[in-house]
């Protein structure tokens, strides 16, 4: 459930109607609901609740605006970071640099010294080589940085090959078979408070018969590595799980998924973290954009919209479905092909897409765009960087601004040599 509803035929987010906000901040705009954010937090940690001890920590890639995570952290949250500027981000929103879990497969020893130093909670080591680069820099500065151990259980996540994570041949994780071994050395350094173990096998996870499957090697692994003696006091078992992209799709809930955690970590003993993403920020964001004109296709017509793949990259990336409907819809549908303005045949939202019928100067809104949305945006065309704004209630604000070509063009020099 979400706040953006129809109020006499007008898209709302909360108590604002869509075009005031398109009208003051302009198009194309994200929008996100702060009922919603707040509302989504509340349902994962409820669902979770049959597990004694738990701990959540946002997923700041899929939405790493400050006021956003601002948000969360008043829902109790603290953050998963794959950078030391999502770190950043995220003590700049208020959490706890220790409710911060540092994940991420290439963390640079610049990026590692400024965690160790800020006091980040939980590294997640994703190689013994990292593991042993993060010892060295902390038992140098006299400090004892935190750590678990990521293992890539080989299992299938059963979602798009470009956000599947948990497979053999994926780059993230230690291999399972070559776990114990990795984590016995590393949890003998100095420098090394080793406590425990994570896994995330990929994003919009559909089907929870792969989690089960990896949690219940995980769960395998705990019990051989007491068994040798380790202690181990938490398990991160990542996000993952994924929202419905279109109207009427059914998928686990977060309660099913509680459900399962709970069974399947019952005898753990641990405190189980988590951290979601796209479950939280997808359905709390609408990406507004405004039809440019409609133009004759050879089979269906093309609806040219403001909004670019440099905005919304999903369906470029993913081939990802977004619905599109219409701020103030007409009742009438149309079956069109809904494209931005840029150079390449992958700027491209919708194929023959039946939809609410626009026209030149209408709105639509790109629904559930709150997750890997802004946040992947760019520059690309020179095109300026997508601003975003929250409703809270009958409040809203831009909580970041659109950035102009002009500002990314004064970034540029021509060299002397040149002039
Ligand atoms: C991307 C990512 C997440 C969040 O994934 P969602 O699908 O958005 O829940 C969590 N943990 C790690 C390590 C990730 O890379």
């Amino acid at each position: 459930m979400d706040h953006f509803q129809y109020r006499d035929g007008v898209l709302f987010a909360e108590d604002v109607a869509l075009p005031t906000i398109a009208e003051t901040v302009g198009t194309p705009v994200y929008v996100y609901s702060e009922a919603t954010l707040r509302r989504h937090a509340r349902v994962f940690r409820e669902a979770l609740s049959g597990v004694p001890r738990t701990h959540f920590a946002f997923a700041v890639k899929s939405n790493p605006n400050l006021a956003v995570l601002r948000v969360l952290k008043d829902e109790g949250f603290g953050a998963d970071v794959v950078s030391i500027g999502e770190a950043r981000r995220a003590l700049a929103a208020g959490m706890p640099a220790a409710d911060i879990v540092f994940s991420g497969v290439g963390k640079t020893d610049a990026e590692l010294d400024e965690a160790v130093e800020a006091g980040i909670g939980q590294f997640n080591l994703e190689s013994e080589e990292e593991g042993i680069e993060l010892a060295r820099i902390a038992h140098e500065k006299g400090l004892t940085a935190t750590g678990a151990l990521r293992v890539n259980p080989d299992v299938d996540a059963g979602t798009h090959d470009k956000i599947s994570t948990g497979k053999a041949d994926n780059k993230f994780g230690v291999p399972i078979f070559a776990a114990k071994e990795i984590f016995a050395r590393l949890a003998a350094l100095p420098g090394m408070n080793l406590r425990g173990l994570a896994v995330h096998i990929g994003s919009q996870i559909t089907n929870l018969d792969p989690s089960r499957a990896a949690f219940g090697k995980i769960g395998a692994l705990v019990a051989e590595l007491r068994a040798d003696g380790h202690t181990i006091t938490h398990v991160d078992l990542g996000g993952g799980l994924g929202v419905p992209y279109r109207a009427g799709e059914t998928l686990p809930t977060p309660a099913e998924y509680g459900a399962l955690v709970a069974e399947v970590t019952a005898d753990w003993d641990v405190t189980v973290m988590f951290e979601p993403g796209r479950v939280i920020s997808g359905n709390s964001g609408v990406l507004v954009s405004q039809v440019i004109r409609v133009k004759r296709g050879a089979n269906h017509p093309f609806i040219v919209v403001d909004a670019a793949m440099n905005d919304l990259a999903r369906p470029a990336m993913y081939d990802a479905w977004h619905d599109v409907v219409a701020v103030e819809p007409k009742g009438e549908r149309l079956t069109a092909n809904v494209v931005g303005p840029i150079c390449e045949s992958s700027d491209t939202f919708a194929k023959n897409r039946e939809m609410d019928a626009v026209e030149t100067g209408d709105l639509v809104a790109f629904r559930t765009a709150g997750a890997y949305g802004a946040t992947m945006a760019n520059t690309y065309n020179s095109r300026p960087l997508v601003p975003e704004v929250l409703v809270s209630g009958d409040r809203y604000a831009v909580v970041a601004n659109r950035i102009e070509p002009a500002t990314i063009l004064a970034a540029e020099q021509v060299p002397d040599w040149l002039k």
